[in-house]
């Protein structure tokens, strides 16, 4: 089914930087071998950590509940990936760049699973059951932001959706994932989106693919004909036309306000990685206990796309792709505009990791930090609409009022503004400073 874009089809600003997908695009996902151990942080979404319900030295499947939702409103459970003996519960290397508290399972060797729910047909779900099945997973959104999916699926009933976007855009550099599951599994991928259309009551959806996936586009477009109210929609390649704010502007024409969330503006934004994991947990009962991430730069040997079983140590990931090809500049977790450096390559593979990036000196980005010239390329880039260069300044100097006014918490992270720089200025990081620092105070006055 085919209907014309209400928005311009493109983001506003935006940068197009080089794709290196050609390291991993046409690599079939492959099965990651079973970890010896995994590191399962209480902490792999937004909101409160889960508690944990095992003991040290109890025995568990892969699939059981090691720890359950937190009482507050927004957590969910996590569950053992692997089957094997609970060797520890205590603070470890987390991808946040600190310590945090993880269960930890050695392995026995055995893929020994809790036993499968009956299968579940979403067709015949109530948008509750649904909500329900998608909590009991430990679903969240697997582009990276990690939400619970069952919150996202349960907007107020003042807020109500008439668009989902299934979110296949991929718009990172490098990344790969979503592009073969959009091509390896694709059926499950659309079978999950009409489980989120019917529990949110949607009547109409769009599957958004940027125009570098030619092979996924055909596939896709194939598999929804005949979908009532499901189309393909083809976007141009351009960073960040992921950015769930951006996307939204570009095919529907609605901008989510200022503090603002998609459902302010009738649409829900969810991940193509998600909606297959939903269609797991309905179908099968499975849990959120592995995910399809890329292992790919220069440094690394052998870049692949793998399903992996989440807490498996990043150099247990590595070492099976043939190791590093030289010494790495960097090791980063997602893709280079937007991910997280590692210092501790025994931090675990989380729910919203979606790569493994080993970058060399070459392919690191240079930060000279000199002065700005006022050429105002971070203003054209930047896809928020925001004075990039204002901001940097304000907070470079600790300003953080002048850094409030000019919008700071506006600011997706895009990183497009330092991209641009000719001064190679670190705009991002100044402004994700600034951010912490609001927030920080904003949240010390309410507590005042
Ligand atoms: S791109 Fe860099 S040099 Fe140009 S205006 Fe922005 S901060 Fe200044
Ligand atoms: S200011 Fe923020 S939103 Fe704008 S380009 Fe820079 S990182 Fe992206």
């Amino acid at each position: 089914m085919l209907w014309p874009l209400p928005g311009r089809g493109r983001i506003r600003g935006g940068v197009h930087p080089p794709e290196h997908k050609e390291l991993t695009a046409a690599l079939p996902i492959e099965e990651a071998p079973l970890p010896r151990r995994v590191i399962l942080p209480l902490s792999q979404h937004v909101g409160a950590p889960a508690r944990p319900v095992v003991k040290v030295g109890e025995e568990v499947r892969a699939g059981q509940v090691v720890a359950e939702a937190a009482e507050a409103p927004v957590s969910v459970p996590v569950h053992a990936s692997i089957a094997g003996r609970v060797a520890a519960i205590a603070p470890f290397p987390h991808p946040a760049g600190r310590e945090l508290p993880a269960i930890v399972i050695e392995g026995n060797g055995e893929d020994r699973w809790v036993e499968e729910a009956p299968p579940r047909d979403p067709e015949r779900l109530s948008p509750e059951e649904i909500r329900r099945l998608a909590k009991e997973a430990g679903l969240v959104g697997l582009g990276g932001a990690a939400f619970p999916t069952h919150i996202k699926l349960s907007p107020p009933s003042t807020k109500p959706i008439d668009t989902v976007i299934l979110n296949g855009c991929e718009c990172e550099p490098y990344l790969t994932c979503d592009h073969r599951l959009m091509l390896e599994e694709t059926e499950a991928i659309l079978d999950g989106l009409v489980a989120i259309m019917k529990a949110v009551g949607a009547a109409r959806a769009w599957v958004a693919v940027e125009d570098n996936k030619p092979d996924a586009i055909a596939r896709l477009r194939e598999a929804v004909r005949g979908k009532e109210g499901v189309a393909v929609a083809v976007l141009p390649s351009r960073y960040p036309q992921g950015a769930e704010k951006q996307l939204i502007a570009a095919l529907t024409g609605r901008q989510v306000p200022s503090g603002g969330l998609p459902m302010d503006v009738g649409v829900l934004v969810q991940n193509v990685g998600t909606a297959a994991a939903l269609s797991a947990a309905i179908r099968r009962g499975r849990p959120l206990v592995q995910r399809v991430i890329t292992v790919t730069g220069r440094g690394v040997r052998r870049p692949r796309n793998l399903r992996v079983r989440l807490g498996t140590p990043v150099r247990d990931l590595i070492e099976f792709c043939g190791g590093f090809a030289e010494a790495p500049a960097r090791v980063v977790l997602g893709g280079p505009m937007m991910g997280v450096a590692v210092a501790d390559l025994g931090v675990p593979v989380i729910k919203g990791t979606s790569g493994i990036l080993v970058l060399t000196e070459e392919e690191l980005p240079a930060v000279r930090n000199v002065a700005c010239i006022r050429c105002g390329r971070c203003v054209r880039a930047c896809p928020m609409g925001l004075l990039p260069l204002y901001l940097g300044r304000a907070a470079e100097h600790r300003r953080w009022d002048e850094a409030e006014a000019y919008h700071a918490l506006d600011c997706i992270e895009c990183g497009s503004c330092s991209y641009v720089c000719p001064g190679e200025r670190p705009l991002v990081q100044y402004i994700r400073q600034a951010k912490t620092e609001i927030l920080a105070r904003r949240a010390k006055g309410k507590k005042g």
